[in-house]
């Protein structure tokens, strides 16, 4: 996530969440993603059909736990991923975000970009069976399990207050990103400020009535997890979201735990 202004947003001032009414416009929230049947709005157009996402060649039961990667507070671990392979990010004590970034291998450029993921499934939210699209517009991992949700697609990356040519004043994602690359030989972005993450177990719906942006706890307890499979050699970060005060990490920034499977 993230918001460094997220203590002054208040959580639901009306209380109404968006994900049942969208759930009703036809949000395609399970797996097989793509391919089915268009979300559609009673005035709206269906959306495109998209093509599916490639089967597992094996299950995450048939994998090994192949290495087990801490994720101390306000900081962040990258891990390079095959084909194939998942990561499941686990909150060992709840309530933390974790952001979520991706970087084609191959292609460094290429990383996921949450605009892109929400319009391909047409859905403000990350749920099961997604996949998360590029900002050239390809699958590059998808979300298989998810124990909680909900996972945010809309707010930016945190920055500590960076500005222009000036360090940040806080610990923020953004720096904990470009060293969680740095500490495994991987190009940090040439725009580290257009990269923004998928906000896992970030609890910040939108009010459907009025289109404002709430702001809850997540919803994750001890334990709690999300699995993503790489359909492509990527690398994978993960930042324990550093935000210190508010509702967004439950009041105090914690740890979170990686493991990886293949
Ligand atoms: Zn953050």
């Amino acid at each position: 996530m993230c918001a460094e202004d997220e203590s002054k947003g208040q959580v639901s001032r009306r209380g109404i969440l968006v994900s049942a009414a969208v759930t009703a416009g036809g949000v395609l929230a399970s797996t097989p993603v793509s391919g089915q049947t268009p979300a559609t709005g009673s005035a709206g157009q269906a959306a495109r059909p998209r093509p599916p996402v490639p089967a597992a060649e094996k299950a995450l039961k048939d994998q090994k736990l192949v290495q087990t990667i801490p994720i101390p507070k306000q900081s962040g671990r990258g891990v390079l991923l095959e084909r194939g392979q998942r990561v499941k990010v686990i909150s060992p004590r709840g309530k933390q975000v974790g952001d979520f970034f991706a970087f084609a291998r191959h292609s460094p450029d290429e990383f996921i970009a949450p605009p892109y993921t929400m319009t391909w499934n047409n859905n403000i939210y990350l749920k099961a069976g997604m996949p998360m699209i590029t900002n050239y517009g390809n699958q590059l991992v998808v979300l298989e399990e998810d124990t909680t949700g909900p996972n945010d697609l809309i707010w930016p990356c945190c920055s500590g207050r960076q500005k222009p040519g000036k360090p940040a004043e806080l610990p923020n994602c953004r720096d904990n990103m470009q060293a969680a690359l740095r500490a495994i030989n991987f190009p940090v972005p040439v725009h580290p400020e257009l990269v923004h993450p998928h906000n896992l177990f970030q609890n910040s719906p939108v009010n459907v009535e009025t289109g404002e942006l709430e702001f809850y706890e997540p919803k994750s307890g001890p334990g709690d997890y999300v699995v993503i499979r790489a359909l492509e050699p990527v690398v994978v970060v993960v930042t324990a979201c550093s935000v210190p005060t508010g509702v967004v990490n439950g009041g105090e920034p914690k740890e979170l735990l990686m493991e990886v499977y293949g």
